[in-house]
């Protein structure tokens, strides 16, 4: 297995880009072929012979890449409340400093999230296998909750920055305490001393970690 620490970050960008490319259908970028050759991707074992596409090995890495990319976007936005384009921003610097452990207790610390903050999905760690197994019904969407149960925000999935730049106005962050009180004709559910009437939409943004 490759150390995330032998990679650099030319080779992890570049991996990254293949990977969104052959898993996720995004255009590859210009270039991308002048730079497979010039990091020797290919002598690495990367990239297979005489093309663009991963190897075994290269999916792997590429893929590990992008679940650190993704959730360390995740962690900007719910923790620090970081505009979604510094975000994408500071995220490609600390995607390098989330070694493979310290991406698994992040990922547990949000609540093995599903999404990055521009909705795209966060390839799974053994962490989140892990808490399907045990606990994947104690951390769900607001409106999955029953009326009158309580629990902790474990994080916030705003697809759109203004939804998130909403909640952190309303004083809601991940970690706050929270009850469901109704959830016909709006969700209503108490944070704090507050508390807030949201459409629906916008409640199946709230992930709660449930007691019980
Ligand atoms: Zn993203
Ligand atoms: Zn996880």
């Amino acid at each position: 297995m490759v150390h995330e620490n032998e990679i650099t970050e030319a080779e992890q960008e570049i991996l990254e880009r293949l990977w969104q490319h052959e898993v996720e259908g995004w255009p590859l970028p210009p270039g991308a072929e002048g730079e497979v050759v010039e990091l020797g991707l290919h002598a690495k074992g990367w990239v297979k012979g005489g093309g663009l596409r991963l190897s075994a090995g290269g999916l792997e890495v590429a893929r590990r890449a992008i679940r650190r990319h993704r959730l360390a976007e995740r962690l900007l936005a719910d923790l620090m409340g970081v505009e979604q384009e510094q975000a994408e921003e500071h995220a490609c610097v600390l995607e390098h400093s989330l070694v493979e452990g310290l991406a698994e207790r992040v990922c547990t610390f949000l609540g093995h999230p599903r999404v990055c903050p521009h909705g795209h999905p966060i390839p799974e760690g053994p962490c989140c296998k892990k808490a399907a197994a045990s606990v994947e019904a104690v951390i769900s969407p607001l409106d999955h909750m029953r009326p009158g149960e309580e629990g902790l925000i474990a994080y916030l999935a705003t697809p759109q920055n203004g939804d998130l730049q909403k909640f952190l106005s309303m004083g809601i962050h991940p970690g706050d305490p929270i009850a469901l009180v109704r959830k016909t004709p709006s969700v209503v559910f108490r944070c704090g001393h507050s508390q807030f009437a949201v459409d629906r939409e916008l409640a199946t943004q709230v992930y709660v970690r449930r007691h019980g």
